[in-house]
């Protein structure tokens, strides 16, 4: 039995012809599942009863468990999916003014290890399919009874290990037959995988890359990610240039402040001379406690560092901390639960 959810919509024309089915149904289907969130065949009721049957026979809508909700005081819901092997991996809806945010995981754990990161904390397990990496945002959508405008792979995961799947997604998720949510509000965010970056720079595709960086030298990143040691951070603003130049599009930084570890204006001074040539916004994020020897950086502190980036013509902000109450770092609701 095969999942519906891991074929993008030429896919699933093309596996439709060969069954000698009509190219509509495609788009029947997709509309069954991603407009009217539903989740077996038998719903379908513009298919008829021997055509329902005949499609149970191939696929199914496979869809994770909800085995835990999480609602915060602020409107944030995290929400942990078990999938059919028993793996479990979360997700999170976030609220703005102008938008709702679908923060989704890519992998089963992760492989990098970052020092902060309590994913990296579990270990990693495996990719997760194109499938059940939408059946998140529907199984949100579906449970919250809203539809998700942005999304963020800012979840469990480095994408860019999981390169192929998160592509296909991608496809669905911005097909206007599917979730249709544009391009420019989909963002795939790396620990700097520098292969996946360049990669990604010959795509025909319009995303936002987002880089986790939290350094500004060698030294100090490598002590806080591993990932550093291969691909170093020349490397990795090369690798950013290349691909700011074939996209002429910003490019995001995630900095995390960590108390006196790489907040000082020294840090912010030597951030400022490897981002001069980019276009880029950079995204400060106090660290979220996750019982590493880090401390998160006082709000003073965070302040002046993002005045420094400012006063030097770098658009920098401080994230607004969301679903602290319910442990929205990275990875956290999961390893309770383990
Ligand atoms: N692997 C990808 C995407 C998942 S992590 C990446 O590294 O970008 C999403 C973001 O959350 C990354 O910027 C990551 O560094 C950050 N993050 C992880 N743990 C955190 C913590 N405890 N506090 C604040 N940000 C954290």
């Amino acid at each position: 039995m095969e999942n519906i959810l891991d074929y993008d919509y030429t896919a699933l024309k093309n596996k439709f012809e060969m069954e000698k089915l009509e190219p509509y149904r495609t788009t029947q289907i997709f509309d069954w599942i991603y407009k009217k969130h539903a989740t077996s065949f038998a719903v379908m009721t513009n298919l008829s009863k021997q055509l329902r049957e005949r499609i149970s026979m191939k696929f199914i809508i496979d869809m994770p468990e909800l085995v835990k909700k999480t609602k915060s005081s602020d409107g944030t819901v995290k929400f942990l999916w078990k999938y059919s092997d028993g793996n479990t991996v979360e997700s999170v809806i976030l609220r703005y003014p102008d938008r709702i945010t679908g923060c989704i995981s890519s992998q089963v754990g992760c492989p990098l290890n970052c020092a902060f990161c309590a994913t990296g904390m579990s270990g990693y397990v495996r990719n997760l399919t194109s499938g059940e990496i939408l059946s998140q945002i529907l199984g949100m959508e579906i449970s919250e009874n809203e539809k998700i405008n942005n999304i963020v792979f800012m979840g469990m995961g480095e994408p860019m290990l999981n390169y192929d799947e998160v592509i296909k997604a991608i496809h669905v998720i911005t097909d206007p037959k599917a979730f249709k949510i544009s391009q420019r509000r989909v963002s795939i965010s790396t620990a700097g995988i520098v292969d996946g970056i360049l990669k990604l720079s010959e795509e025909p595709l319009d995303v936002i890359l987002s880089i986790s960086l939290h350094a500004s030298t060698d030294d100090k990143r490598s002590m806080i990610m591993p990932v550093n040691k291969k691909y170093s951070l020349e490397d990795l603003m090369e690798a950013v240039k290349i691909y700011q130049k074939a996209k002429d599009r910003r490019v995001t930084f995630e900095y995390i402040l960590f108390d006196k570890f790489n907040d000082s204006l020294d840090d912010a001074q030597k951030l400022v001379k490897i981002l001069k040539d980019i276009k880029c916004n950079v995204n400060l994020i106090r660290y979220n406690d996750t019982g590493s020897t880090f401390k998160k950086t006082p709000m003073d502190r965070a302040e002046i560092f993002e005045k420094f980036l400012k006063d030097n013509g770098i658009e920098a902000v401080i994230r607004a901390e969301k679903g602290e109450d319910i442990s929205a770092a990275c990875g956290q609701l999961r390893r309770q639960t383990l």
